[in-house]
């Protein structure tokens, strides 16, 4: 809201911010209706943060329709601002960095150089050897799901279809959706056309909704959530949501024995689903790390970890990189 606020209170926002695409006439009825009420709240938010009579007569002329294809300009363009461990701190635009295309297995990595009393700087640079001629691209999205759900949320949140590699990989959705088959003992799981990968049977596994609320950290071990996450195959989507959900829940409840034994087994779903060098991916083997280190177990281990997340952290943010140095300084 201040960030719009901003955009239109200074004098080149507003100029800089309809230069960008908003593939309005794409959007669908719903996501319109979302952007229709921001727009009200954006247009009442704007003219009270006025803080002079100039800006207070900019902002009563904005109109409703305006507003809303702002929103999606930004919405297209704009960039969620992260810290070096991928969570999020809020929103910016980048003009040169708008420019850059989506791919599911994407070449490179953006990131954000933080200091105090200055704007957010982006960064990108390339996670993988890029032949000559080929196009750099980033993620807009999580990559870890299905094709399909990527498409969904590609089309709906950006208007468009993507046509990378990795969406004409239907062989490694199979995985990544992971539906297990029910016949005992068969590790299979359901192919495209609805066959056991192992015993070639037609009887899988319902999905389990996970419960939306957890209060307690008693009421996490027998939730419906760890039964999602047990009965999920070890390479799919779902193991890395729901193991990630799982471990956020144990280290607020300070369980850090169940938080390190469910942190371990979404490790090969995040390789799996996600792409080789992801910053997340470090993310994940540094926190194993900590919690290893902590309960000082498994410490071979957790030094092997560690090294593997400084590698990757290496390559995603450099060598000046601060989580990158607090990883490295101990191997
Ligand atoms: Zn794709
Ligand atoms: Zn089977």
């Amino acid at each position: 809201m201040r960030f719009i606020a901003n955009c239109i209170h200074f004098d080149d926002g507003v100029a800089t911010v309809t230069a960008f695409v908003g593939n309005l006439p794409h959007f669908s009825k719903d996501e319109i209706q979302t952007f229709t009420s921001l727009a009200n709240m954006v247009g009442q938010f704007s003219i009270y943060s006025a803080s002079t009579p100039a800006e207070k007569t900019i902002a009563s002329k904005l109109g409703n329709d305006f507003l809303v294809a702002l929103l999606a300009r930004l919405s297209q363009n704009g960039f969620t601002i992260s810290d070096d461990e991928c969570q999020p701190l809020g929103f910016g635009l980048f003009s040169n960095a708008a420019m850059v295309n989506h791919s599911c297995a994407p070449n490179m990595v953006a990131s954000f150089h933080l200091t105090p009393h200055h704007p957010p700087s982006l960064r990108m640079r390339t996670v993988t050897a890029v032949p000559a001629g080929d196009e750099l691209t980033i993620s807009y999205i999580d990559v870890g799901a299905t094709t399909a759900a990527r498409q969904e949320e590609l089309a709906k949140s950006y208007c468009f279809t993507c046509n990378c590699n990795r969406c004409g990989d239907f062989e490694r959705d199979i995985w990544v959706q992971g539906t297990m088959c029910r016949a005992v003992n068969c590790k299979g799981v359901a192919d495209a056309q609805g066959k056991c990968t192992g015993c070639g049977g037609a009887a899988f596994h319902a999905t389990i909704s996970p419960p939306l609320v957890i209060d307690t950290i008693q009421e996490v071990a027998s939730s419906r959530l760890v039964k999602h996450f047990q009965a999920s195959y070890k390479l799919s989507h779902t193991r890395l949501t729901a193991g990630n959900e799982l471990v956020m829940r144990y280290i607020d409840g300070q369980d850090w024995n169940r938080a390190a034994v469910t942190l371990k087994d979404t490790l090969d779903a995040a390789e799996f689903c996600l792409f080789p060098n992801s910053p997340v991916i470090a993310v994940a083997f540094y926190k194993l790390t900590k919690l290893l280190e902590y309960l000082e177990i498994e410490l071979e281990r957790a030094a092997g970890l560690r090294q593997r997340a400084a590698q990757i952290l290496l390559v995603c943010y450099g060598k000046d990189n601060a989580l990158y140095k607090e990883v490295s300084e101990r191997w």
